[in-house]
């Protein structure tokens, strides 16, 4: 296929280097990041878009990508997809991709998990909205770039889907660094707690394969000065989004606000950005319940 590639920072050059490696054709463009090897240097957005079967976007925030939407959907081909892979806000998906229908283009929104390390090992997950002939023409692509791909319904489908596991993510992690602070003013061993949580009712992702006590099971960013791993602020953006969202339908989200407010204190205020989400657990460690 012939390939535009629209953002080439953390996770979007690893993803084109994995589309020309598996043989696509593909022309690259980014405002400021360098274009990988194996990857055509585009002079502009519209130049990468001209032509391709599909364009891929990896942008920053919905604003950037309505801008850019803008200027590339004129250049793109009747029948072709625009494959949007970036974290944004549903209404911003759905405003492209109503866009792109118009001039009868396909659209797929499809927000990744995995992070920079599976982007570049090719692992990541895709979580896709957009019609079925879309998601059937982008499927071969999620092959090359991930191990998973899950067709969640129309347009912004894959934004919800990423913004609701999310916010479950956020407030897990918050949940089970609390409780290890507890645990910790309780006098109980660490250890002693990861193996009855995790084997218990109160297991998770965060404490069963991300456990953010360092030392206690399986090796995590815990375990690396809480190095990332996923950082806090791409967190709080998350946890943003999914309150726009909830803003947005009207949905009662009351966790999801409180982690919201507490990973923007923790980034904005106590100097977590930088460092990974679990480093909530070292946060908490310090203070005392009326801090
Ligand atoms: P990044 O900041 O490294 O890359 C974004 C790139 O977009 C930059 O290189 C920037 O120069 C470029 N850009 C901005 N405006 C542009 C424009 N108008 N035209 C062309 N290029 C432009 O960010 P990233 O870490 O690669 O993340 C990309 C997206 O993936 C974000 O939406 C993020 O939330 C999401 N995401 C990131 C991770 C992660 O671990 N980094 C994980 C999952 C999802």
């Amino acid at each position: 296929m012939k390939i535009g590639f629209i953002g080439l920072g953390n996770m979007g050059a690893p993803m084109a280097l994995n589309l020309a490696a598996a043989g696509h054709d593909v022309s690259g463009f980014d405002l400021t990041a360098p274009c990988p090897e194996g990857v055509k240097k585009a002079a502009s957005g519209a130049e990468a878009a001209k032509g391709a079967d599909v364009v891929l976007t990896m942008l920053p925030n919905g604003a950037i990508l309505r801008a850019v939407a803008a200027e590339i959907i004129p250049a793109m081909s009747v029948g072709s997809v625009l494959l949007d892979c970036s974290t944004v806000d549903v209404e911003s998906a759905r405003a492209v991709a109503e866009q792109a229908e118009a001039t009868q283009l396909m659209a797929v929104d499809a927000p990744v998990s995995g992070g920079i390390g599976g982007a570049a090992a090719g692992t990541l997950t895709f979580m896709a909205g957009g019609t079925e002939a879309g998601f059937a023409k982008v499927n071969p692509l999620f092959d090359i770039m991930g191990q998973k791909a899950v067709h969640c319904g129309a347009s912004g489908a894959g934004q919800a889907a990423k913004i609701c596991n999310n916010m479950i993510l956020g407030v897990t992690m918050i949940a089970t660094c609390e409780a290890f602070s507890l645990a910790d003013k309780l006098g109980l061993d660490r250890q002693k707690m990861f193996d009855v949580v995790s084997t218990s009712s109160g297991y998770s992702w965060t404490m069963n394969a991300y456990c953010p006590a360092p030392g206690v099971g399986p090796q995590s960013p815990a375990d690396n000065d809480y190095k990332p791993g996923f950082a806090s602020e791409l967190m709080l953006k998350d946890l943003r989004l999914s309150q726009q969202a909830a803003e947005a339908s009207d949905a009662d989200t009351p966790m999801g606000k409180a982690a919201t407010e507490l990973y923007a204190k923790f980034v904005e205020e106590e100097g977590g950005q930088g460092t990974d989400f679990s480093a909530m657990l070292p946060r908490f460690e310090k203070r005392a319940r009326s801090g």
